[in-house]
């Protein structure tokens, strides 16, 4: 099967890399991967999202994106690439059944995924307390109280952002000292509503149909507690999902895709787009955004190929001799 356009992964980046590339006439292919839709077709609610006044599901929003895209001529296929050849042209991608797909532009959107807590409780109540993003589900938590666990920049601005909505927040961090900028430690230490518990871990979340708290157990004693809490925010970092690039592009030393600020790799014709590259905003908004980028920028690619191709084919120009002096 060969492809002009292909995208890997149908989250948000993905899917208006594909709209934007379908409505160039390009008839991209989107490669699902195993979460259609991406993270946020995993969520409930979507408040953020510009062009929904009333809320809109997470699964309703990214089926309507990919409808659209469907509509000027995205092709998708339910599979995972599990292995890519960058060095050649056409470029290669093997599928998880052994299909190998060729392309002349790759888009790379496969995201990133939150890093989980790994304990009791966390995936049963996932959507229902257990929420990754506060940007995202803030609002539900009005009035509430909430536990964010970890220690770095992502758990103390995002935990300090929280503390305009909920009423009381507990940052439980495994070691007795922040590796936080020192002004978000600052601001944190200042804030009357945020309080640390050290040297603990959140070993189980609590609840039957939504979080009613969390156990903790402190490390160097080994004692265990329940702290009662509405809501659970782990921010203990987040993973690329990049490990079939390692080699064939470049990656930062965090393993998300380094680009030139428009979207391209140090691969010309391979372009990154959304969670993948982005380690600060994390947003469908930004991760949309960049899809736009790449599916342009991939556009204007082709076409400099293209006309460089039809150069190539003319015949060289007779030299016209004006007169002889
Ligand atoms: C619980 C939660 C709630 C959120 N709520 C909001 C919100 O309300 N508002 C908001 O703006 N943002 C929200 N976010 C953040 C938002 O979901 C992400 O910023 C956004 O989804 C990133 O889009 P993306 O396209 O870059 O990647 P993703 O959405 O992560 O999509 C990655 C895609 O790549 C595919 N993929 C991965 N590896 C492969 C592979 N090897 N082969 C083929 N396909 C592959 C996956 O199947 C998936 O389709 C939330 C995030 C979480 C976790």
């Amino acid at each position: 099967m060969h492809a002009k356009v292909v995208v890997i992964g149908s989250g948000p980046a993905g899917l208006t890399a594909a709209l934007y590339a379908a409505r160039a006439s390009l008839e991209p292919l989107v490669i699902r991967g195993l979460q259609p839709g991406g993270l946020l077709a995993t969520t409930n609610e979507v408040e953020n999202y510009p062009g929904f006044p009333d809320v809109v599901g997470g699964y309703d929003l990214m089926q309507k994106m990919e409808d659209q895209a469907a509509r000027f001529g995205t092709s998708y296929l339910d599979a995972v690439v599990e292995q890519v050849n960058f060095s050649e042209r056409p470029f290669q991608l093997t599928t998880d059944s052994g299909d190998v797909i060729t392309a002349d532009v790759v888009i790379i959107s496969t995201g990133a995924s939150p890093r989980k807590l790994g304990v009791p409780g966390e995936e049963k109540l996932a959507n229902r307390g257990v929420s990754y993003c506060a940007t995202c589900d803030c609002f539900f938590f009005r009035g509430k109280r909430a536990v964010v666990v970890g220690g770095g920049n992502s758990a103390l601005d995002e935990g300090l952002f929280l503390t305009r909505f909920v009423t009381e927040l507990v940052i439980v961090h495994r070691r007795g000292e922040l590796r936080a900028d020192s002004i978000l430690q600052e601001r944190a230490f200042a804030n009357p509503k945020v309080r640390f518990i050290w040297d603990a871990t959140v070993d189980k979340v609590l609840g039957d149909e939504r979080v009613t708290g969390v156990q903790i157990k402190n490390l160097k004693s080994g004692e265990e507690s329940i702290l009662e809490t509405d809501a659970v925010f782990p921010y203990i970092g987040h993973l690329p999902n990049t490990a079939l690039f390692v080699g064939q592009i470049d990656l930062d030393e965090g393993g998300y895709i380094l680009t030139d600020g428009r979207t391209r790799t140090n691969i010309p014709g391979v372009f990154a787009a959304g969670d993948v590259v982005d380690h600060i905003y994390r947003q469908a908004i930004t991760a949309a955004g960049e899809g736009c980028m790449a599916a342009m920028e991939a556009t204007w690619f082709l076409s400099e190929q293209e006309h460089a191709a039809h150069k190539a084919q003319m015949p060289a120009p007779e030299t016209t001799v004006l007169g002889r002096w």
